[in-house]
């Protein structure tokens, strides 16, 4: 079922390409795995798979052990500093920074652990209170700030969008934090790349690649359901 899926999201991002005249090969699909177990992993793995995203440290450092080495993993969820020191060594891309704190930490894990971090900036772009990420505003003082750090390198920003039923909905959102990555990028700050827009989820996500999205991060697309409560 789960290679199915892939297939099927795959081909949605393909279409989504057409329809905007983009190339799938700059879209990056994450595969979100957070609640699943190691072989579902495994299947999608198997079915080309190389990018998985997780929301807690916990299971990144559970899951990480028990698949092979060229998995790429996806730090997508809240990251609490003291959480830090756990997972800098094994993560590619942290997609959740939204403070200065948080980023001094992932400096400084980063400099214990002899590694380079890459980072994105999540953007709170439709301003709910139950989201984590700056708002618009905050954005190009707090990337101002995070850029003088060592061992910390800002590769672009992420956004989640507000759930609806209607993916079209979420389309202005992803087209201003869109706009917002290319007015920072045209900055030209040192130590800052805006090449990463990581938008776009099971709902949504073809909306964002039209959008502009790099990166897309769909989970019950691709192993259904998650049951919170097993
Ligand atoms: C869970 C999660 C996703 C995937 O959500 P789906 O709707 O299952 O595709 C994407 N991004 C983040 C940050 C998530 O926590």
């Amino acid at each position: 079922m789960v290679k199915e899926n892939l297939m099927q999201v795959r081909e949605n991002i393909k279409r989504a390409c057409e329809k905007s005249g983009r190339d799938p090969e700059n879209i990056t699909l994450i595969a979100v795995s957070k609640t699943k177990p190691v072989p579902m992993l495994d299947e999608a793995y198997q079915a080309g798979s190389r990018d998985f995203g997780e929301n807690k440290v916990q299971e990144i450092m559970d899951k990480h052990p028990a698949l092979p080495e060229d998995i790429r993993w996806h730090m997508i969820g809240h990251l609490q500093r003291n959480k830090v020191k756990y997972i800098v060594d094994k993560v590619c891309l942290i997609h959740s920074v939204d403070s200065l704190r948080l980023a001094e930490e992932i400096s400084i894990q980063s400099e214990k652990k002899q590694v380079e971090t890459d980072i994105l900036i999540e953007v709170n772009i439709a301003q709910e209170e139950s989201k984590f990420g700056v708002s618009e505003k905050e954005v190009l003082p707090l990337i101002q700030q995070i850029a003088k750090l060592p061992h910390i390198h800002i590769k672009g920003l992420m956004t989640i969008a507000p759930f609806v039923n209607d993916p079209e909905e979420n389309r202005k959102y992803f087209h201003q934090i869109r706009e917002l990555s290319v007015d920072i990028m045209k900055k030209n700050i040192d130590n800052v790349s805006m090449s990463v827009l990581s938008m776009g989820m099971t709902g949504d996500y073809m909306v964002a690649v039209e959008e502009g999205a790099t990166m897309v991060r769909v989970g019950t697309g691709i192993f259904g359901e998650r049951n919170y409560t097993s």
